[in-house]
């Protein structure tokens, strides 16, 4: 392979970042090869691999659009594979600091498929790229380079028998045109680089000490009223989050989370009772007519992590990065399967006609225009819990009071809400909510001396949610 006329591209990891690399790649390379440790094809359920796939994985309406910008007709063929739909703000009952946010549609598809699902159907669709294949069980050692390691040429893998304790082979190596790293957290780049001579890749980190518990139901009783999710998110002064969604198979997946050590039990009682300590009783009052479907399961996710590639003075050409081996963002706000999806797309930008990207030019890209905003939104939301360390900057400490108006406007008006939610699907950057207008309606339904929004809010808190659907005018 890579040898020859024909050009080849070797996607390291076959996850979600990995497979939508493969997608764009085989636009332009004859052969993509995509490795994994992990039987991938025709998985229909979680893996070993993938350990988040045991977790609610919640799509972004801008990954969304960017899956079927690569895959077009996936998400109806999601839907007809029994995926519920809804619109992220007119169907999902969001609480924030205890309060519902009004439901107004948004035009924000939500696929609320189930990660093994999502991957599923995702891996048929590149499987079935005629220039795509799959080295499966595969270990990843380490790359390939030219004497003076200023190019990357392939990168040297070993069977890993079957799953049952098959017989490890022998180490190979496969060439490459270009050699993508998709593996995730773990990746192992930042060391590989290091032992060709290369910088040491910056890293930041913030310490989150999150814990998710995740188990499936199925529901004897319909809580939802025609939505699709209910969702009390954590706040500083009620730290405990919960999301509680349609999925497929006619499911109900409960996923909870703490910061900072505070932690969901795995006991069954002991996960009742912490679900009855979440802000709103929507969820607990539903687990009374929910049957457990399998155990409780746990993730400790303890830092969020971002490599700094972008700022690297010397790099080999031949290789790119992405999905979360670039960053790995704190799970409860759903970004990394949407930056993953970005990030392929800022591949297929850098591809041009079929020359190997300057990955200098490639990391800027993915740093400035697909990275930094959900990581800038995230990190200042993440700093507003007293417990995380980190810089609070004057502008951090003013996004944070920003934020905290658009959350109180936004349960007395379902077009701040809508608004809300766009930025918070990706769909629209921060400035959206700047525009004078709607600057004005937030400032207008926020202020504590406006006693017409505040009467109107009681109104209509004390109706039941989910009644203001119209889309947003
Ligand atoms: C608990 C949790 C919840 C999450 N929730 C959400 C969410 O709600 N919404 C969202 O958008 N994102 C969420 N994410 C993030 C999302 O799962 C990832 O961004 C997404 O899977 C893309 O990751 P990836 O493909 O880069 O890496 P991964 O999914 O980690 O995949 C890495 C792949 O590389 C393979 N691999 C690794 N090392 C080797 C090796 N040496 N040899 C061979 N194969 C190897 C693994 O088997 C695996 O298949 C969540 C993450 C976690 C941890």
């Amino acid at each position: 392979m890579g040898d020859g006329a024909k050009t080849c591209a070797v996607v390291l990891g076959g996850s979600l970042a990995g497979l939508f690399a493969a997608r764009v790649l085989a636009d332009v390379y004859d052969e993509v090869l995509v490795v994994d440790r992990d039987v991938i094809t025709g998985v229909e359920g979680p893996r070993r691999g993938c350990p988040q796939s045991r977790h609610i994985n919640g799509l972004l309406a801008r990954g969304q659009l960017a899956m079927e910008e690569m895959y077009p007709g996936i998400t109806e063929e999601l839907f007809a594979d029994g995926v519920p739909t809804g619109d992220l703000a007119g169907n999902v009952r969001w609480y924030f600091n205890g309060k519902p946010i009004k439901q107004k549609h948004a035009g924000l598809v939500c696929v609320a498929a189930s990660r093994p699902k999502l991957e599923f159907h995702i891996r048929e669709r590149t499987s079935a790229l005629p220039n795509v294949t799959f080295a499966e069980r595969h270990d990843i050692l380490g790359l390939e380079t030219t004497v003076d390691n200023s190019r990357v040429t392939g990168v040297r893998v070993q069977p890993l028998g079957d799953e049952d304790g098959g017989a490890v082979g022998a180490e190979q190596v496969i060439n490459a045109d270009l050699v993508v790293d998709a593996t995730g957290r773990g990746s192992r780049t930042p060391i590989w680089l290091e032992a060709l001579g290369y910088p040491r890749v910056e890293e930041t980190r913030t310490k989150i000490g999150l814990g998710y518990v995740t188990q499936h139901y199925k529901l004897t009783a319909d809580p939802y009223d025609g939505d699709l999710s209910i969702n009390p998110v954590a706040s500083p002064d009620l730290p405990r989050g919960a999301i509680f969604t349609k999925t497929d198979g006619g499911r109900v997946e409960l996923t909870t989370y703490g910061i900072l050590g505070d932690h969901p039990p795995t006991d069954q009682e002991g996960l009742y009772e912490w679900v009855k300590s979440l802000a709103v009783p929507d969820i607990y009052d539903a687990l009374q007519h929910a049957e457990p479907l399998d155990e409780p399961v746990a993730f400790r996710f303890p830092t969020t992590l971002r490599r700094r590639y972008e700022k690297m003075t010397r790099f080999p050409d031949g290789l790119l990065v992405t999905g979360d081996a670039v960053c790995c963002f704190n799970p409860v706000y759903a970004q990394g399967m949407t930056v993953a999806a970005l990030g392929a797309l800022t591949i297929r930008d850098h591809l041009h006609t079929g020359a190997v990207p300057d990955p200098f030019q490639y990391f800027a890209d993915l740093a400035g225009k697909v990275i930094d905003p959900p990581w800038e939104m995230t990190h200042t939301v993440d700093l507003s819990f007293p417990g995380v360390e980190g810089d609070r900057t004057p502008q951090v400490k003013m996004a944070q009071a920003f934020l905290r108006l658009v959350q109180i406007a936004a349960t007395r008006d379902g077009t701040v809400a809508a608004a809300y939610m766009r930025g918070a699907g990706l769909i629209d950057g921060p400035e959206a909510l700047m525009r004078p207008p709607m600057l004005a309606r937030i400032l207008w339904n926020a202020m504590p001396w406006n006693k017409a929004a505040e009467a109107q809010s009681r109104r209509r808190q004390s109706a039941p949610v989910g009644k203001d659907k119209t889309p947003v005018s």
